[in-house]
């Protein structure tokens, strides 16, 4: 997208954010509720669709463009902030092995918006990926589904699971399978779960699937490639994307910060003249900063080709933990009053989520101490 195209979007999502966004994510916040009427409106505005290629109906902003808008929606409600970001990503999983006739059914339909589809992998009784236990036996047509997932977002309004299991008999890497599940499957149980700390109003499920039957027809790759289509080609430029949203979300934590402690006086000044709250705020800019240029740069090397699933974990774990150190201090500035329920606090809560999502601090650590350990950069 040319630089004037790109200014233009940018200035009418800045303005979103402040105005119409913000008051969706205020009603979110009272009624406990994402209605129908958040979704429709992030997809009239093509919100959704900002990373997608042009030829699947997307705006194909080139991966860094999309990070720089990524960074404005994170200072909305968490709901919105995920909405935006899954929808912008997982059409990278669903594309990489659908068929020409899979792609004109899942991959387009998702992202103009007019099918909505979930990862499912995470599972009550095991670690996530090569330790999965739901399984799946062919008969004729169909495969027969048996596990358990939960944790799954957007469980209450998806129409496909993106499910990740593996074949009976099959252990480790082998035998996995990425299965489109629809959400009205026979055998397939999906239980509402409590709602969480943060992103409030967002359904999350526990699906139970007892002989649920499959079509062979809606498996994205081949037997054995379910892992690949979880993770190879989506989840580098995913954790950097969430990388991002971190550095978003920090930002409006300072700025929040920084207005705070210039309106709150305390003993004859404002708090913004104290010398210890001003250490805070310069090492919580200083923390941002550091975080965005190393996400910036997993995302060059991902948009130029050369993705790095070290690099992308880095942009990961720095943020999550950045973002923990400039919340936790954002907090403290606001003193007592900054943890009764407001947007301060529900930051704080939509902030610990990100430790989680596509895999923990550990998971991250792991995979860049199995980089550097073989020897690569
Ligand atoms: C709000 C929310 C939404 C979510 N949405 C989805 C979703 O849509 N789809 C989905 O599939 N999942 C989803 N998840 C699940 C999320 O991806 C997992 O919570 C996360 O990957 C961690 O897995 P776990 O909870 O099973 O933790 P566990 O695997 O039980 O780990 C517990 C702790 O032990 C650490 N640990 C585990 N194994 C090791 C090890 N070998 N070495 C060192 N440390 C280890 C972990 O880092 C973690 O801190 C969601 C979670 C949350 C909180």
């Amino acid at each position: 997208m040319d630089s004037a195209r790109f200014a233009q979007l940018r200035e009418d999502v800045e303005t979103f954010v402040r105005g119409r966004g913000a008051d969706l994510g205020h009603q979110i916040e009272e009624t406990g509720q994402v209605g129908p009427e958040v979704w429709s409106e992030l997809r009239q505005r093509g919100y959704l669709r900002l990373a997608a290629p042009e030829a699947y109906g997307g705006f194909g902003l080139p991966f860094t463009q999309y990070l720089e808008l990524l960074a404005l929606f994170s200072h909305l409600h968490g709901s919105m902030r995920v909405m935006v970001h899954v929808a912008n990503g997982l059409w990278r999983s669903l594309d990489q092995a659908a068929t020409p006739a899979q792609r004109d059914r899942f991959v387009i339909p998702f992202v103009q918006g007019e099918l909505r589809a979930t990862f499912t992998l995470t599972e009550p009784n095991s670690g996530s990926g090569t330790d999965i236990k739901t399984t799946a036996r062919r008969d004729g047509d169909a495969y027969v589904v048996n596990g358990e997932k939960w944790m799954i977002i957007f469980s209450d309004v998806t129409d496909y699971f993106l499910l990740f299991c593996r074949l009976e008999g099959t252990t480790g890497g082998e035998g996995t399978l990425a299965l489109l599940v629809p959400r009205d499957a026979p055998g397939l149980e999906i239980r509402p779960m409590p709602p969480a700390m943060g992103i409030t109003g967002t359904g999350h499920g526990h699906l139970v699937l007892c002989d649920c039957r499959v079509p062979v027809e809606n498996r994205l790759g081949a037997e054995g490639d379910g892992l690949k289509v979880a993770f190879a080609g989506f989840l580098d430029p995913s954790r950097t994307a969430i990388g991002m949203t971190c550095v978003g979300l920090a930002e409006r934590a300072l700025e929040l910060a920084v207005e705070h402690a210039k309106a709150r006086v305390t003993f004859g000044k404002p708090l913004a003249e104290r010398p210890t709250i001003q250490m805070w705020l310069a090492e919580m800019a200083t923390d941002i900063a550091a975080a965005r240029q190393l996400v910036l740069y997993a995302g060059r090397a991902f948009e130029q080709g050369e993705p790095s699933a070290a690099l992308a974990s880095m942009a990961k774990l720095q943020g999550t933990e950045m973002l923990q150190r400039v919340t936790d201090k954002a907090l403290q500035i606001f003193g007592g009053i900054g943890y009764f329920k407001g947007e301060m606090e529900r930051i704080y809560r939509d902030a610990r989520m990100q430790r989680f999502e596509e895999g923990t601090s550990e998971t991250q650590k792991m995979t860049i101490a199995r980089a550097l350990l073989r020897g690569g950069r």
